[in-house]
């Protein structure tokens, strides 16, 4: 019996994603990093929360707003403590909050380094599939990455679809961004 490759891959970024601001010192616009430490304040059992972000020039600060005026009671206290660690992960997920950050912000620098992770096992599929687990929005496309995996340029790649040799789970195009739980077959390789 034949056994083909299943491949599974973690995308894991390496830093948080700048984000661009005005800073007042700077006076322009400059790339803001995330200290990843929280700021809480408490005032009469109202809460604010911010994720200090400095600029990486002058270290001047901007408070990124998590909660604003939210009674203690109603927030959950294992995240209560987590702002007061300053919870790594937590900060994380907030920092990775790209489409909200857009708003706030005049653009979020998505252009962050990451880490490709892979495992391989045997599969009785009949091709080789690829599983792409991916625990944060990195605003990454899909033939971005699978260039990458694959070791072949985008036109190839482009190629590899048009002759129907590529197959997403779910059907959507490689111009979108990366999904987690994306899972790609490659037809006749392996
Ligand atoms: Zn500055």
């Amino acid at each position: 019996m034949c056994f083909y490759d299943l491949l599974t891959y973690e995308i894991i970024p390496l830093k948080t994603p700048y984000v661009i601001r005005n800073c007042s010192k700077c006076k322009r616009d400059t790339e803001f990093y995330c200290s990843e430490k929280f700021r809480v304040n408490a005032n009469q059992k109202m809460v604010d929360v911010w994720i200090i972000y400095n600029c990486i020039h002058c270290e001047g600060t901007w408070n990124y707003p998590i909660l604003s005026r939210v009674h203690v009671s109603k927030i959950n206290p294992n995240l209560y403590q987590k702002f007061m660690n300053n919870h790594n992960e937590t900060a994380w997920y907030y920092a990775f909050q790209i489409h909200h950050l857009r708003k706030l912000c005049k653009d979020v620098d998505t252009n962050v380094c990451y880490d490709l992770r892979m495992e391989r096992f045997e599969s009785k599929f009949n091709d080789l599939t690829i599983r792409i687990n991916c625990n944060y929005d990195l605003d990454l496309r899909i033939d971005k990455v699978l260039a990458e995996i694959l070791g072949v340029s985008r036109s190839n790649l482009k190629k590899l679809e048009i002759d129907g040799r590529l197959k997403l789970n779910p059907n959507i195009s490689m111009k979108k961004r990366i999904i987690d739980h994306l899972q790609v077959t490659v037809v006749g390789k392996g």
